[in-house]
């Protein structure tokens, strides 16, 4: 994380337009999971390809990016009835399930992060998640924050790995992965899009990003918005190879008598967190980097930048309630 810059106020918009006309940079933007999705990437033609040939591939890599994103939705997704997950929720609290490998070693990061952040990142906070509709300004009341809170427990998704099955203890828990699937579906995109050959790319899904090599020579500049201004980015961060992720109390929410209720819960509470406004994790592993940036908005400030001061790889740069940043101690040199 060495040389890192931080440049204040400076737009996508106005980094996307620096390429020039006939560059072989190609980028596509579409909606998937909820949110804008954005792949961008550089294909090299020096050689014998023809232009013709080079756009088809783009055309082709696009899809082949858009597709991955939306089997991971179709299989990953609460809302979608036939999803893998929503099975899993239906049925695992009756039976022990199988499930494939794919989703089977996704649970096991998630369980991972729930016994590193002791409980702060729980996927079956959906006990109490599905109850809050953000758009419809809907929150549960404390007697059913109080009835579903002991159902909240990472510990309740029992794994068997020997057979690849999932069962929870109760047929009253629930899971969702809104705070890990996003990561994992940018790390598959960026996989494929290596494999594929391109050395040079951007993949991002709301708030999530992952970058394969540089921008031609130079770093990407990857923005994080500010919190209370729309339009504004609080930082733009420097980055190689990285991936980073921001979660923010500003993409789902509602105020309420001047409380402010969004979309990251703390599972001990089951109630918003509200000790920061916006977290960003850098590091290697997209999957990781969404769930921590999850993790350390439950945390807070102190307890938050101890988690990441304390793993190797890891950066933070959290935004507090009086929208000071902070910075982990890897990005302080
Ligand atoms: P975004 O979805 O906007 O990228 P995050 O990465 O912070 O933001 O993820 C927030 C999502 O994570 C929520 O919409 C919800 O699906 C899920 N979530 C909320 N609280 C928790 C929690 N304590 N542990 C695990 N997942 C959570
Ligand atoms: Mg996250």
């Amino acid at each position: 994380m060495k040389g890192l810059v931080i440049f204040k106020r400076i737009y996508w918009g106005l980094l996307l337009l620096s390429t020039s006309a006939n560059a072989q940079w190609y980028q596509h933007s579409f909606e998937v999971m909820g949110t804008m999705s954005h792949v961008e990437f550089w294909l090299d033609n020096s050689e014998v390809e023809k232009e013709q040939a080079i756009n088809d591939k783009a055309d082709t890599l696009i899809q082949v990016v858009k597709q991955e994103m939306i089997r991971i939705d179709q299989q990953m997704s609460p809302y979608i009835e036939q999803s893998e997950l929503s099975k899993i929720n239906r049925e695992a609290g009756v039976k022990a399930v199988k499930i494939s490998q794919e989703l089977f070693d996704l649970l096991i990061i998630a369980q991972n992060i729930s016994t590193l952040s002791d409980g702060a990142f729980d996927i079956t906070y959906a006990s109490i998640g599905y109850q809050y509709n953000y758009r419809e300004q809907k929150r549960p009341n404390q007697q059913a924050i109080i009835e579903a809170l002991p159902l909240i427990d990472y510990a309740s998704v029992q794994l068997e790995s020997s057979k690849l099955t999932v069962r929870y203890t109760s047929d009253q828990v629930k899971i969702d992965l809104g705070g890990i699937a996003k990561g994992y579906a940018v790390k598959r995109c960026l996989a494929l899009l290596k494999s594929a050959g391109v050395q040079n790319a951007l993949v991002s899904a709301g708030g999530d990003t992952g970058l394969l090599g540089d921008r031609y020579g130079r770093p990407w500049l990857v923005a994080i918005k500010h919190p209370r201004a729309e339009n504004k980015n609080a930082a733009v961060i420097p980055l190689t190879n990285e991936a980073i992720s921001t979660s923010g109390d500003y993409e789902r929410y509602f105020v309420e008598d001047g409380v402010r209720y969004h979309h990251i819960i703390n599972p001990k509470t089951g109630d918003s967190a509200r000790k920061v406004v916006s977290v960003s994790i850098i590091g290697d592993d997209p999957t990781y980097v969404d769930a921590l940036s999850t993790t350390v908005f439950v945390k807070g400030l102190t307890v938050g930048m101890q988690l990441i001061n304390n793993l190797d790889n890891f950066e933070a740069i959290i935004i507090d309630n009086k929208q000071r940043l902070h910075f982990s101690n890897g990005l302080q040199q």
